[in-house]
Protein backbone atom coordinates (compact mmCIF):
# COMPACT_ATOMS: atom_id res chain seq x y z
CA UNK A 1 0.00 0.00 0.00
CA UNK A 2 1.18 3.31 -0.59
CA UNK A 3 0.51 6.25 1.65
CA UNK A 4 0.21 8.65 -1.10
CA UNK A 5 0.70 11.52 1.64
CA UNK A 6 4.17 10.20 1.58
CA UNK A 7 5.25 11.62 -1.90
CA UNK A 8 5.53 15.48 -3.22
CA UNK A 9 4.41 16.94 -6.05
CA UNK A 10 7.01 15.43 -8.53
CA UNK A 11 6.42 11.78 -7.30
CA UNK A 12 2.67 12.18 -7.18
CA UNK A 13 2.89 13.49 -11.03
CA UNK A 14 5.30 10.06 -12.02
CA UNK A 15 3.08 7.83 -9.83
CA UNK A 16 -0.03 9.31 -12.12
CA UNK A 17 1.66 8.58 -15.59
CA UNK A 18 2.86 5.09 -14.07
CA UNK A 19 -0.66 4.49 -13.70
CA UNK A 20 -1.50 5.15 -17.57
CA UNK A 21 -3.37 8.49 -16.30
CA UNK A 22 -2.73 12.11 -17.72
CA UNK A 23 -1.08 14.03 -16.03
CA UNK A 24 -3.73 16.41 -14.37
CA UNK A 25 -5.47 13.93 -12.20
CA UNK A 26 -1.90 14.53 -10.28
CA UNK A 27 -3.31 18.13 -9.45
CA UNK A 28 -7.21 16.73 -9.19
CA UNK A 29 -5.73 14.15 -6.12
CA UNK A 30 -3.49 17.08 -4.78
CA UNK A 31 -6.51 19.10 -4.19
CA UNK A 32 -8.95 16.06 -2.63
CA UNK A 33 -5.67 15.47 -0.23
CA UNK A 34 -4.49 18.61 1.03
CA UNK A 35 -7.10 21.84 -0.07
CA UNK A 36 -10.25 19.23 0.80
CA UNK A 37 -8.71 17.39 2.83
CA UNK A 38 -11.14 14.25 2.93
CA UNK A 39 -10.26 10.71 4.52
CA UNK A 40 -11.60 8.41 1.38
CA UNK A 41 -11.13 7.89 -2.09
CA UNK A 42 -14.73 7.52 -3.23
CA UNK A 43 -15.08 11.46 -1.97
CA UNK A 44 -12.58 12.32 -5.22
CA UNK A 45 -16.09 12.81 -7.12
CA UNK A 46 -14.12 13.93 -10.51
CA UNK A 47 -11.69 11.17 -10.38
CA UNK A 48 -13.37 8.51 -12.69
CA UNK A 49 -15.04 5.22 -10.79
CA UNK A 50 -11.94 3.10 -12.41
CA UNK A 51 -8.99 5.88 -10.99
CA UNK A 52 -10.75 5.62 -7.21
CA UNK A 53 -11.34 1.89 -7.24
CA UNK A 54 -7.14 1.53 -8.51
CA UNK A 55 -6.46 4.17 -5.31
CA UNK A 56 -8.51 2.28 -2.91
CA UNK A 57 -6.77 -0.69 -3.66
CA UNK A 58 -3.22 -0.03 -3.68
CA UNK A 59 -3.09 3.37 -2.27
CA UNK A 60 -4.09 4.49 1.72
CA UNK A 61 -4.48 8.44 2.28
CA UNK A 62 -4.91 8.52 6.71
CA UNK A 63 -1.65 7.58 8.89
CA UNK A 64 -3.20 9.20 12.26
CA UNK A 65 -5.59 8.16 14.80
CA UNK A 66 -6.81 10.64 17.54
CA UNK A 67 -6.29 9.18 20.90
CA UNK A 68 -7.34 12.13 23.02
CA UNK A 69 -6.88 15.85 22.80
CA UNK A 70 -6.50 18.50 25.99
CA UNK A 71 -7.07 22.01 25.85
CA UNK A 72 -5.39 24.98 27.66
CA UNK A 73 -7.33 26.92 30.27
CA UNK A 74 -5.11 29.26 30.35
CA UNK A 75 -4.04 30.10 26.66
CA UNK A 76 -6.37 28.11 24.48
CA UNK A 77 -3.20 25.82 23.20
CA UNK A 78 -4.61 22.25 22.49
CA UNK A 79 -2.14 19.23 22.73
CA UNK A 80 -3.27 15.73 20.43
CA UNK A 81 -2.13 12.69 21.25
CA UNK A 82 -2.02 10.22 17.73
CA UNK A 83 -1.92 6.60 17.27
CA UNK A 84 0.44 5.66 14.39
CA UNK A 85 -0.46 2.22 12.09
CA UNK A 86 2.24 0.29 13.95
CA UNK A 87 0.60 0.98 17.65
CA UNK A 88 3.33 3.82 18.57
CA UNK A 89 1.97 7.44 20.04
CA UNK A 90 3.47 10.99 18.98
CA UNK A 91 2.07 14.84 20.07
CA UNK A 92 1.02 17.43 18.52
CA UNK A 93 0.55 21.07 19.84
CA UNK A 94 -1.58 23.79 18.66
CA UNK A 95 -0.37 26.89 19.79
CA UNK A 96 -2.92 30.30 19.50
CA UNK A 97 -1.33 32.88 19.14
CA UNK A 98 -2.60 36.99 19.24
CA UNK A 99 -3.12 36.71 15.24
CA UNK A 100 -2.68 33.33 14.00
CA UNK A 101 -2.41 29.59 14.62
CA UNK A 102 0.88 27.91 14.86
CA UNK A 103 1.33 24.09 14.71
CA UNK A 104 3.98 22.28 16.19
CA UNK A 105 4.48 19.10 15.17
CA UNK A 106 6.75 15.66 15.76
CA UNK A 107 9.22 14.46 13.16
CA UNK A 108 10.40 11.41 15.17
CA UNK A 109 8.80 8.97 17.64
CA UNK A 110 11.46 9.47 20.59
CA UNK A 111 14.79 11.16 20.12
CA UNK A 112 18.28 9.79 20.10
CA UNK A 113 19.85 13.52 20.83
CA UNK A 114 19.59 13.36 24.67
CA UNK A 115 19.31 17.02 25.77
CA UNK A 116 19.25 16.38 29.38
CA UNK A 117 16.15 18.48 29.70
CA UNK A 118 13.77 17.21 27.61
CA UNK A 119 10.80 14.49 28.25
CA UNK A 120 11.00 13.36 25.02
CA UNK A 121 14.57 11.90 24.64
CA UNK A 122 13.95 9.80 27.49
CA UNK A 123 13.34 6.64 26.16
CA UNK A 124 15.55 7.30 23.43
CA UNK A 125 15.18 7.15 19.59
CA UNK A 126 12.10 4.62 18.41
CA UNK A 127 11.89 5.41 14.61
CA UNK A 128 11.65 8.12 12.14
CA UNK A 129 8.27 9.60 11.21
CA UNK A 130 6.89 9.03 7.05
CA UNK A 131 6.25 12.61 5.30
CA UNK A 132 2.56 11.54 5.68
CA UNK A 133 2.40 11.26 9.36
CA UNK A 134 4.21 14.80 9.66
CA UNK A 135 1.68 15.98 6.93
CA UNK A 136 -0.77 14.43 8.76
CA UNK A 137 -0.81 16.13 11.76
CA UNK A 138 -1.24 19.21 10.07
CA UNK A 139 -4.36 17.63 7.52
CA UNK A 140 -5.46 16.15 10.88
CA UNK A 141 -5.94 19.20 13.36
CA UNK A 142 -6.99 21.88 10.71
CA UNK A 143 -9.85 19.36 10.04
CA UNK A 144 -10.62 18.96 13.92
CA UNK A 145 -10.49 22.69 13.56
CA UNK A 146 -12.60 23.52 10.21
CA UNK A 147 -11.72 25.79 7.21
CA UNK A 148 -13.04 29.14 8.96
CA UNK A 149 -10.72 31.99 8.17
CA UNK A 150 -9.98 32.32 12.15
CA UNK A 151 -9.31 28.70 11.80
CA UNK A 152 -6.64 28.50 9.87
CA UNK A 153 -3.10 27.00 10.44
CA UNK A 154 -0.82 29.66 8.99
CA UNK A 155 2.67 28.94 10.80
CA UNK A 156 4.32 25.51 11.03
CA UNK A 157 7.35 25.10 13.65
CA UNK A 158 9.38 22.01 13.90
CA UNK A 159 9.43 21.88 17.12
CA UNK A 160 7.88 18.89 18.37
CA UNK A 161 9.29 15.35 19.58
CA UNK A 162 12.65 14.39 17.71
CA UNK A 163 15.39 16.21 15.96
CA UNK A 164 13.76 17.37 12.29
CA UNK A 165 17.38 17.03 10.54
CA UNK A 166 18.28 13.26 11.77
CA UNK A 167 14.67 12.74 9.75
CA UNK A 168 15.97 14.77 7.03
CA UNK A 169 14.37 12.96 3.99
CA UNK A 170 10.94 12.79 5.67
CA UNK A 171 10.97 16.49 6.73
CA UNK A 172 12.21 18.12 3.45
CA UNK A 173 9.32 16.33 1.93
CA UNK A 174 7.17 17.39 4.36
CA UNK A 175 7.56 21.08 3.48
CA UNK A 176 7.69 20.31 0.13
CA UNK A 177 4.09 19.44 0.43
CA UNK A 178 3.26 22.04 3.04
CA UNK A 179 4.40 24.90 0.46
CA UNK A 180 3.63 23.64 -3.17
CA UNK A 181 1.31 25.81 -4.43
CA UNK A 182 -0.77 22.99 -5.63
CA UNK A 183 -0.70 21.18 -1.95
CA UNK A 184 -1.22 22.88 1.12
CA UNK A 185 0.38 26.42 -0.03
CA UNK A 186 1.54 27.36 3.01
CA UNK A 187 4.28 30.47 3.00
CA UNK A 188 7.44 29.57 3.30
CA UNK A 189 8.24 32.28 5.71
CA UNK A 190 5.78 30.77 8.15
CA UNK A 191 7.71 26.87 8.16
CA UNK A 192 10.84 27.24 10.86
CA UNK A 193 12.97 23.92 11.04
CA UNK A 194 14.45 23.65 14.90
CA UNK A 195 17.57 21.63 15.15
CA UNK A 196 19.36 21.05 18.28
CA UNK A 197 22.84 22.05 15.82
CA UNK A 198 23.51 18.63 14.17
CA UNK A 199 26.54 21.23 11.98
CA UNK A 200 26.50 18.60 8.86
CA UNK A 201 22.63 18.53 8.60
CA UNK A 202 22.37 22.27 8.84
CA UNK A 203 25.59 22.66 6.31
CA UNK A 204 23.45 19.90 4.19
CA UNK A 205 19.83 21.64 3.84
CA UNK A 206 21.64 24.99 3.00
CA UNK A 207 23.10 23.45 0.52
CA UNK A 208 20.17 21.38 -1.18
CA UNK A 209 18.63 23.13 -3.69
CA UNK A 210 15.48 20.88 -3.53
CA UNK A 211 14.90 22.00 0.33
CA UNK A 212 12.37 24.42 0.49
CA UNK A 213 13.82 28.21 2.02
CA UNK A 214 12.36 28.05 5.58
CA UNK A 215 13.55 29.54 8.83
CA UNK A 216 15.69 28.15 10.85
CA UNK A 217 15.52 27.58 14.87
CA UNK A 218 18.33 26.70 17.26
CA UNK A 219 18.65 25.00 20.33
CA UNK A 220 21.36 27.42 22.25
CA UNK A 221 20.52 26.77 25.79
CA UNK A 222 23.61 27.16 26.82
CA UNK A 223 26.25 30.46 27.06
CA UNK A 224 29.85 28.64 26.93
CA UNK A 225 30.71 25.53 25.91
CA UNK A 226 31.37 23.31 29.14
CA UNK A 227 27.73 24.28 29.95
CA UNK A 228 26.24 23.29 26.11
CA UNK A 229 28.08 20.02 26.30
CA UNK A 230 26.48 18.85 29.72
CA UNK A 231 22.69 20.38 28.64
CA UNK A 232 23.13 18.64 25.12
CA UNK A 233 25.55 15.89 25.01
CA UNK A 234 25.05 17.07 21.01
CA UNK A 235 28.10 19.89 21.58
CA UNK A 236 30.84 17.48 22.54
CA UNK A 237 31.30 16.54 18.96
CA UNK A 238 29.25 19.96 17.84
CA UNK A 239 30.80 22.44 19.75
CA UNK A 240 29.43 26.11 20.39
CA UNK A 241 32.06 27.07 18.99
CA UNK A 242 31.84 25.69 15.36
CA UNK A 243 27.98 26.31 15.60
CA UNK A 244 28.01 29.96 16.00
CA UNK A 245 30.69 30.18 13.10
CA UNK A 246 28.39 27.97 10.92
CA UNK A 247 25.36 30.43 11.83
CA UNK A 248 27.36 32.91 11.12
CA UNK A 249 27.96 32.37 7.63
CA UNK A 250 24.32 31.16 6.76
CA UNK A 251 22.76 32.81 3.75
CA UNK A 252 20.12 34.53 4.82
CA UNK A 253 17.18 36.10 2.91
CA UNK A 254 16.47 40.36 3.27
CA UNK A 255 14.38 40.64 7.34
CA UNK A 256 14.80 36.99 7.87
CA UNK A 257 16.69 36.13 11.29
CA UNK A 258 17.81 32.87 13.10
CA UNK A 259 16.33 31.80 16.06
CA UNK A 260 18.32 30.74 19.03
CA UNK A 261 16.36 29.02 21.64
CA UNK A 262 17.11 28.89 24.97
CA UNK A 263 15.59 27.28 28.27
CA UNK A 264 16.27 29.32 30.95
CA UNK A 265 16.78 26.29 33.90
CA UNK A 266 16.96 27.85 37.98
CA UNK A 267 20.61 28.12 38.71
CA UNK A 268 22.13 26.28 35.56
CA UNK A 269 22.05 28.71 32.86
CA UNK A 270 19.76 31.62 34.50
CA UNK A 271 22.33 34.16 35.63
CA UNK A 272 22.87 37.06 34.60
CA UNK A 273 26.51 36.26 34.25
CA UNK A 274 25.09 33.73 31.52
CA UNK A 275 23.53 36.68 29.97
CA UNK A 276 26.39 38.61 29.86
CA UNK A 277 28.20 35.49 28.41
CA UNK A 278 25.46 35.39 25.90
CA UNK A 279 25.66 39.17 24.50
CA UNK A 280 29.09 38.41 24.06
CA UNK A 281 28.72 35.74 22.21
CA UNK A 282 25.77 37.63 19.64
CA UNK A 283 27.74 41.11 19.47
CA UNK A 284 29.32 40.75 16.55
CA UNK A 285 25.96 39.85 14.66
CA UNK A 286 23.43 40.86 16.08
CA UNK A 287 21.30 41.34 13.34
CA UNK A 288 21.28 37.76 12.24
CA UNK A 289 19.34 36.21 15.34
CA UNK A 290 17.10 36.67 17.48
CA UNK A 291 16.82 35.08 21.05
CA UNK A 292 13.45 33.14 22.30
CA UNK A 293 13.88 32.84 26.48
CA UNK A 294 11.72 29.70 27.27
CA UNK A 295 11.33 29.86 30.84
CA UNK A 296 12.14 25.53 31.39
CA UNK A 297 8.94 24.02 32.11
CA UNK A 298 9.01 21.09 34.72
CA UNK A 299 7.73 17.68 34.76
CA UNK A 300 8.21 14.67 36.93
CA UNK A 301 11.29 13.30 37.63
CA UNK A 302 12.72 16.21 36.17
CA UNK A 303 15.73 17.42 37.67
CA UNK A 304 15.93 21.05 37.07
CA UNK A 305 13.55 23.69 37.95
CA UNK A 306 11.62 26.63 36.99
CA UNK A 307 13.92 29.76 37.09
CA UNK A 308 11.42 32.62 39.33
CA UNK A 309 9.63 35.30 37.02
CA UNK A 310 12.03 38.07 38.06
CA UNK A 311 15.03 35.97 36.67
CA UNK A 312 13.86 35.31 33.64
CA UNK A 313 12.71 39.35 33.40
CA UNK A 314 16.21 40.57 34.20
CA UNK A 315 17.84 37.90 32.47
CA UNK A 316 15.91 39.30 29.21
CA UNK A 317 16.75 43.04 30.06
CA UNK A 318 20.05 42.01 29.77
CA UNK A 319 20.09 41.36 26.11
CA UNK A 320 17.64 44.02 25.55
CA UNK A 321 20.04 46.66 26.85
CA UNK A 322 22.44 45.28 24.93
CA UNK A 323 19.98 45.61 21.83
CA UNK A 324 19.64 41.47 20.94
CA UNK A 325 15.65 41.25 20.14
CA UNK A 326 14.96 38.62 22.68
CA UNK A 327 11.24 37.43 23.71
CA UNK A 328 10.08 35.29 26.23
CA UNK A 329 7.86 32.48 25.34
CA UNK A 330 6.18 31.54 28.70
CA UNK A 331 5.29 28.19 28.15
CA UNK A 332 2.42 27.53 26.17
CA UNK A 333 -0.26 25.02 27.99
CA UNK A 334 1.60 24.43 31.33
CA UNK A 335 -1.97 23.02 32.68
CA UNK A 336 -1.56 20.59 29.66
CA UNK A 337 2.19 19.46 29.61
CA UNK A 338 2.57 20.91 27.03
CA UNK A 339 6.46 20.38 26.42
CA UNK A 340 6.98 17.83 23.88
CA UNK A 341 6.55 13.96 24.96
CA UNK A 342 4.77 14.72 28.07
CA UNK A 343 0.95 13.61 26.98
CA UNK A 344 2.53 10.43 25.24
CA UNK A 345 4.47 9.41 28.97
CA UNK A 346 1.07 10.11 30.54
CA UNK A 347 -1.06 7.98 28.10
CA UNK A 348 1.94 5.34 28.72
CA UNK A 349 1.84 5.59 32.54
CA UNK A 350 -1.90 5.65 32.51
CA UNK A 351 -1.63 8.51 34.84
CA UNK A 352 -4.63 10.59 34.85
CA UNK A 353 -3.80 14.42 33.50
S1 LIG B 1 15.01 18.91 23.05
FE1 LIG B 1 14.55 18.20 20.96
S2 LIG B 1 16.55 17.45 20.23
FE2 LIG B 1 16.77 17.61 22.46
S3 LIG B 1 16.22 15.53 23.18
FE3 LIG B 1 14.33 16.77 23.19
S4 LIG B 1 13.33 16.33 21.24
FE4 LIG B 1 15.50 15.68 21.06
Amino acid sequence: MINLKNLNYKELEKFVLEKGWQKFRAKQIAKWLYNKKVKSFQEMTDLSKDIRQTLEKECEINSLQLITYQQSKIDGSIKFLWKLKDGNTIETVLINEKNHKTLCVSTQVGCAVGCRFCYTTKDGLIRNLETSEIVDQYINVQRFLGESEENRISNIVYMGMGEPLANYENVKKSVQIFTHPDMCKLSHRKITISSSGILHQIRKMYEDKDFPEVKLAVSLNASNQNQRAYLMPISQTNTLEELMELLRSIPLKPGWRITLEYVLIKNVNDTPEDAKRLVNLLKKDKHRFKVNLIPFNPYPESDFERPEENRVLAFEKILWDNNIATFIRWSKGRDIAAACGQLRKKELLQIDV
